[in-house]
């Protein structure tokens, strides 16, 4: 393909044939108003469509917390903590930068203000700066550039988008805003940084008005830090009306087409076509002077077909029910809402989620709380809260041979409960849970005592797994032998159980490279029941459903259809 600048010189999209690239380009993503707009999915819908028109990108999430990285966030505060191929612990925006943009991403992608902190007072202690005054600018700021020119190089990619946590006027913000102006003049301005302002448009109660005046006044501010946005994205419950778009376009100063409107929508698959139909992708390009023509993404609009048919006209329906400790804040499990949304389109089958507390299931127990499910999910967690309801709920599944997949700690609940009431080994536990217990089956593994101040080392990020031949795991991984898939625990299976656990008809089917871990936990005499060490939601993606979230979704269909008969 082959994309021109202003100036006529060839602009290269990575994929094109040609072997000129002039100079790499930045979307930077602002947020105005309040925080919690969906500047990321902005951001991502943004990369999405680029993506569509052949063009390489990239993103970077920048969150000005102090926290050098999510990985010690409560799930209560943040949502879940997403986690990489290089087992950074990020936060969970990286997951839909993943998704939109069918990305892997590292953790340089993810910068905070505690981890440009500690690298400049790295340097400061190392003698780097030569004994000048440090200073947030410039060293700090410089830093910043730094590290997203750096992920922009390695990437390789056409286009970086530059998402701002926080909110415009945030003193945190403050040092970013700074970098990115810098980066607008060094980049050589204009077709090569683009600033993208998210802010809300409020609807006034009784009136039912869309009031500009939050948009205007964040903009003023960005404005006295010396960016002027090139689009503005207005997010509210309606479309914007057409006066109201006119009325931001002369009070912001943009054109009328750089007004995009983005009105809550029913799922966030939908937002890269809103965005679309309004001309924003033409328009960016058009800014940026790239030329870079419409062709069809087939495989992703199949993909947002099928999320329609399961919203308004779905051929099947599953109930599955998350038996978490987070509950509340369903963000906690954000990737697995995600890979049952990307396994229920491949499937098309509609997904309803029944949200189930641990501690509940501790007390009401599991034939109410879970009565009329197709399929169970028990996901990862840390702390003893509601693992005996979760356990319960494990016994309720085998039995009853309802699909399940346990992820992580449910991965390891489920050897407990095999172990308490198949094998009846009484008061088998993970020793996270009781130290004393006389059968730990999960315990932490003698090698990783290297005792940090969380008891033993986190295993993180993409491992290999060996699938043994014949297994359930095989036929849903599509027939692979070694699969990868990402991890974030400390407790295995203990090794001294394994066998007597096996020989009574728990095979562990899939095992990390050196055979020590044990990975996927299966039961031959039950439709579903798929217990993995690691975490597949993470992986998942639009266009390639999670394999064992899949297996789980088809299962629950089956099982409803039998139970129909
Ligand atoms: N708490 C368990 C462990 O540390 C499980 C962790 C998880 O589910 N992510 O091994």
């Amino acid at each position: 393909m082959t994309c021109f600048t202003s100036n006529g010189a060839i602009f290269k999209p990575h994929n094109a044939m040609f072997d000129v690239r002039v100079t790499m380009k930045y979307i930077i993503v602002t947020g105005g108003v309040l925080s919690g707009l969906g500047k990321g999915i902005t951001a991502s819908s943004i990369g999405r469509l680029l993506k569509g028109r052949g063009l390489t990108v990239t993103a970077v999430k920048i969150d000005p917390y102090l926290n050098c990285d999510a990985g010690t966030m409560s799930p209560f505060q943040h949502g879940e903590v997403y986690v990489l191929d290089d087992g950074g612990e990020v936060d969970l925006d990286l997951g839909n930068y993943e998704r939109f943009l069918d990305l892997n991403l590292s953790s340089d992608h993810n910068i905070t203000t505690g981890k440009v902190y500690k690298k400049v007072i790295e340097k400061e202690r190392h003698g780097d700066y030569l004994g000048k005054t440090v200073q947030i600018i410039p060293h700090i700021t410089n830093e910043i550039k730094e590290n997203i020119k750096r992920v922009g190089e390695e990437s390789g990619a056409d286009i970086v988008l530059v998402e701002l946590g926080g909110t415009v006027g945030d003193i945190e913000s403050m040092p970013f805003l700074e970098a990115v102006r810098q980066l607008f003049r060094e980049s050589g301005g204009n077709e090569n940084c683009l600033f993208v302002h998210t802010t809300l448009v409020p609807i006034l109660g009784v009136v039912g008005e869309q009031k500009t005046k939050p948009t205007q006044h964040s903009v003023k501010e960005l404005r006295a830090i010396g960016i002027i946005p090139d689009v503005i994205v207005a997010r509210g419950e309606r479309v914007l009306e057409y006066d109201i778009k006119r009325k931001i376009a002369l009070f912001c100063d943009v054109p009328m087409e750089a007004v995009v409107s983005a009105p809550d929508a029913e799922s966030i698959y939908l937002v890269p076509s809103i965005l679309e139909e309004q001309g924003l992708t033409d328009y960016i390009l058009h800014k940026m002077r790239i030329y870079a023509p419409k062709h069809t993404m087939r495989k992703w609009n199949n993909f947002v077909k099928n999320i329609v048919m399961n919203m308004q006209n779905p051929c099947a329906e599953v109930e599955i029910a998350i038996a978490g400790k987070y509950t509340d804040l369903k963000d906690s499990y954000a990737s697995h809402i995600e890979a049952f949304q990307h396994a229920g389109s491949e499937a098309q089958v509609k997904v309803k989620i029944r949200w189930i507390e641990g501690e509940d299931l501790d007390v009401q127990g599991a034939t109410g709380l879970l009565k009329g499910i197709d399929g169970l999910l028990i996901p990862g967690g840390f702390g003893d809260r509601g693992t005996e309801g979760k356990i319960e709920a494990v016994k309720y599944a085998r039995e009853k041979k309802i699909p399940l997949l346990g992820v992580c700690l449910g991965f390891q609940l489920a050897v407990v409960e095999y172990c308490r009431n198949v094998m009846k080994w009484e008061g088998a536990n993970s020793s996270e849970f009781d130290s004393n217990t006389k059968y730990p089956v999960i315990d932490i593994l003698p090698e990783q005592e290297d005792v940090t101040d969380m008891g033993a080392t986190m295993r993180l990020g993409a491992h290999d797994i060996k699938l043994v031949p014949e297994c359930l795991a095989r036929d849903i991984y599509g027939g692979k032998a070694t699969i990868s898939e990402r991890h974030r625990h400390r407790y295995e299976v203990n090794p001294e159980f394994i066998e007597q656990i096996e020989k009574s008809g728990l095979r562990f089917t899939g095992r990390s490279k050196d055979g020590i871990r044990m990975e996927i936990a299966e039961l031959a005499k039950h439709p579903y029941f798929m217990a993995v060490q690691f975490h597949p939601e993470f992986k998942s993606r639009p266009e390639n459903p999670s394999r064992t979230h899949l297996g789980l979704v088809r299962a629950a269909a089956e099982y409803k259809s039998k139970k129909k008969k």
